[in-house]
């Protein structure tokens, strides 16, 4: 009995649509294209840190820094990681403050609260083991779809998909007629195709083969057919043009920011723990909203005076506008408008919430602070 992919289907449809085909029919070569694409694999496949060994908490720390992050820029952060956080129950017992400052840098603080509440779950309530069961992997927060089958497949060898951008481009490619079918394909029917596509009990080097068949050979533009492996079983080889990338629309945001001194010590404040850089530090800044916050400096000077009183009962004077930065966020432009401020305040003031601090700059590295408003303190060390 054949694998189908697309089961409970009319057999009449299959006829108009090649995704409701058994895949041994829709593609026999399948023995022959593993075959040579784990050979391929094995000869050439990336040298990684977290490939060293199927260790689980590697592999789900590789997994929740590559959600968002290149690989190549990911390698020297999962080290420095490891080496701080060697074990899940290290990071488990770490605070909430060095997790942030161990990913600073890389953008996208959600995946480190994430993966530290996993950790903390794991080590409370699942006796300190990584689950292997995909459904199990996405209860824990901040494990969607791919990374649960990821870190299942590779860490655990279990027969599930992990279809990243670049399977998923490698896919396309080779099954141009997908996008011809009156319906292409969606996720779940992908993983389906692909969970019959690996060979029995080779799941981790096949997921990682054609992932690494995507990044070095099938890349977005100008794919190396000549190289590749598995040409002969690609529809599209030669023949295909840059893959076009949709553009994503930016909100536009204009930030007013203080930098408030006294004494040679500037005024930080840490975000709530949610929303946009949530957890960090930085200088006390207002999303300007009106027409009269945005026409220009006595409207953002007003919604700066207006935060800092109502917010913590600090007067400010603001001495003088500073350069302007701008920051690019996945889904927001950000514009920001620095002000060089002085405290009215008699004393420093001892504020009772944890959240706030008076800083020297020389000690700023201490805090997590994300490298938006790392572009503003530089302003202040120049
Ligand atoms: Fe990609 Fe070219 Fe290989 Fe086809 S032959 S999978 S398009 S690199």
């Amino acid at each position: 009995m054949p694998h189908l992919w697309c089961t409970g289907l009319e057999v009449h449809q299959s006829l108009l649509n090649p995704l409701l085909i058994p895949i041994d029919d829709f593609f026999p070569e399948k023995p022959a294209f593993q075959r040579v694409l784990l050979r391929w694999y094995s000869t050439h496949q990336r040298d990684l840190p977290w490939r060293k060994d199927r260790n689980p908490y590697r592999i789900l720390v590789s997994e929740f820094m590559l959600q968002q992050t290149r690989v190549e820029a990911v390698v020297p952060y999962f080290e420095r990681f490891l080496r701080l956080f060697p074990t899940l129950k290290d990071l488990s017992r770490a605070p909430r403050q060095k997790v942030l400052k161990a990913w600073e840098g890389m953008g996208y603080y959600a995946r480190a609260r994430n993966l530290h509440a996993a950790a903390k779950i794991i080590c409370r309530d699942l006796h300190n083991r990584i689950p292997s069961v995909k459904e199990e992997l996405l209860k824990l927060p901040g494990l969607g779809s791919y990374t649960a089958g990821a870190v299942s497949s590779l860490a655990f060898n279990q027969r599930v998909a992990a279809v990243d951008g670049n399977v998923r481009r490698v896919l396309n490619r080779l099954f141009p007629q997908w996008s011809d079918s009156p319906k292409s394909p969606g996720k779940k029917e992908i993983d389906r195709f692909m969970e019959h596509l690996i060979p029995a009990g080779r799941v981790s080097e096949f997921n990682q083969a054609m992932m690494d068949l995507g990044a070095m050979v099938c890349i977005p533009l100008r794919p190396r057919c000549s190289l590749c492996p598995v040409q002969k079983f690609c529809a599209s080889r030669g023949g295909v043009g840059e893959e076009k990338k949709p553009v994503k629309k930016l909100r536009e945001e204009t930030w007013a920011i203080a930098l408030v001194e006294k004494e040679g010590l500037f005024f930080l404040q840490r975000n709530q723990e949610k929303g946009l850089l949530a957890g960090l530090w930085q200088f006390p800044r207002v999303v300007l909203k009106n027409n009269y916050e945005m026409s220009g400096e006595p409207g953002a000077k007003a919604a700066l005076k207006k935060y800092l009183w109502g917010n913590f009962g600090l007067r400010i004077k603001i001495e003088a506008p500073l350069a302007e930065e701008e920051y690019f966020f996945t889904h927001i432009h950000a514009t920001m408008k620095p002000y060089l401020c002085r405290s009215m305040e008699r004393q420093l003031g001892s504020f009772a919430a944890k959240n706030v601090r008076w800083v020297g700059p020389s000690h700023f590295h201490r805090y997590p602070i994300s490298t938006a408003m790392k572009k503003i303190a530089a302003l202040i060390k120049n």
